[in-house]
């Protein structure tokens, strides 16, 4: 399967930064193997639209409201997502499960509410260091996991899904590319007993995914792209990680 590059801008940019950091990516790109987007703070998500308009880069939010639309005061709807050429939305980063105390109900409804739009969810999950330590891995993930696909049905094997180590995220610490593929893998059994159109499934890899790590990640077999964050804010570094990636 062609792998997916997916940047996650988190709460970082500007007018300016965005159109400099697009326009490098874009000066590459008849060369790339792989699919590639960012997921922009909402704020952007006009200026991107424009600015990506009839290139390779897809574009991606970082979160939608679990409701349909009414008095949310401050949320954005998946409708309004796809108002401006929205893509993919990642739901249940580990940022708004521990800042934003969303649980594996409200992350499976978000994903709900993207599918129900046309919008492909990027699917977050991962383990604390206290459950990796405490071997409650596989647990964790599976549970994480497990409501989405409750909540979704057959439609699982739409989503798009990402294994993040939640102590690799911003730390510098990445999971081995074995210890990635054994999660990997335990999550596809997961979507492969849920549906039988689980293969199509991309699994991402997030957690301090770098230029100097990406390609042994990458090689793994159940490794079907990256969930990048830090790196992915410089054009060099997410170039060389998206030439990684075929
Ligand atoms: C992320 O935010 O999804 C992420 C993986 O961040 P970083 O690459 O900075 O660890």
């Amino acid at each position: 399967m062609k792998k997916l590059m997916v940047g996650n801008w988190k709460m970082n940019g500007s007018l300016d930064a965005n159109a400099s950091l697009i326009g490098a990516l874009q000066q590459d790109a008849s060369t790339w193997h792989c699919d590639v987007a960012v997921c922009a703070p909402s704020v952007y998500l006009a200026q991107l639209h424009t600015l990506l308009a009839g290139g390779r880069i897809a574009l991606g939010a970082q979160d939608l409201s679990a409701h349909e639309g009414g008095a949310y005061t401050g949320e954005v709807s998946a409708a309004m997502l796809k108002d401006f050429g929205v893509r993919y939305c990642i739901v249940g980063h580990s940022e708004r499960r521990q800042y934003h105390q969303e649980s594996d109900a409200d992350v499976a409804v978000k994903a709900q509410r993207a599918l129900a739009a046309g919008i492909t969810p990027i699917v977050c999950v991962g383990e604390t260091l206290a459950q990796r330590e405490a071997g409650q891995t596989e647990e964790a993930v599976k549970r994480q996991l497990a409501a989405v696909v409750h909540t979704n049905g057959h439609c699982i094997s739409e989503i798009v899904l990402a294994y993040e180590p939640v102590w690799a995220i911003g730390t510098g610490k990445t999971a081995t590319p074995e210890e990635a593929q054994h999660v990997h893998h335990v999550l596809r059994a997961q979507l492969q007993a849920a549906s039988q159109h689980a293969d199509r499934v991309h699994i991402l890899y997030g957690g301090s995914m770098n230029a100097a790590n990406a390609a042994s990640l990458l090689a793994q077999p159940d490794i079907d792209g990256g969930l990048i964050g830090g790196a992915a804010l410089q054009a060099s570094a997410f170039l060389s990680m998206i030439a990684a990636a075929h």
